[in-house]
């Protein structure tokens, strides 16, 4: 008898494992899709015509200075090592 609580025990917590694995997945694919809609957004605001000056252009420094690629090579990704010299190629280049 003993044993068969050990392994109905076992079983509940598998289980329960299983629904929070579910969650994370779930969570997971939230953040997928936001960071997909964020880099969309970064993309949308890099190719206006305008980009390489004024509004656009500030828009373009704000988003390095928070920490994103703005340069062709690594565009809306995390900038994890630090500066970049291609972005600030870019936005020195500005006039
Ligand atoms: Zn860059």
């Amino acid at each position: 008898m003993e044993l068969i609580n050990f392994i109905t025990n076992l079983e509940n917590k598998f289980q329960q494992l299983l629904k929070e694995l579910e969650e994370l997945k779930m969570r997971a694919f939230a953040l997928e899709e936001e960071n997909e809609k964020l880099r969309k957004e970064v993309s949308n605001i890099y190719q206006k015509p305008a980009g390489r000056k004024g509004v656009g252009f500030d828009n373009l420094a704000r988003l390095y200075g928070e920490g994103f690629h703005v340069c062709h090579m690594h565009f809306g990704q995390s900038r994890v090592e630090g500066d970049c010299l291609f972005c600030m190629g870019l936005i020195n280049g500005k006039e």
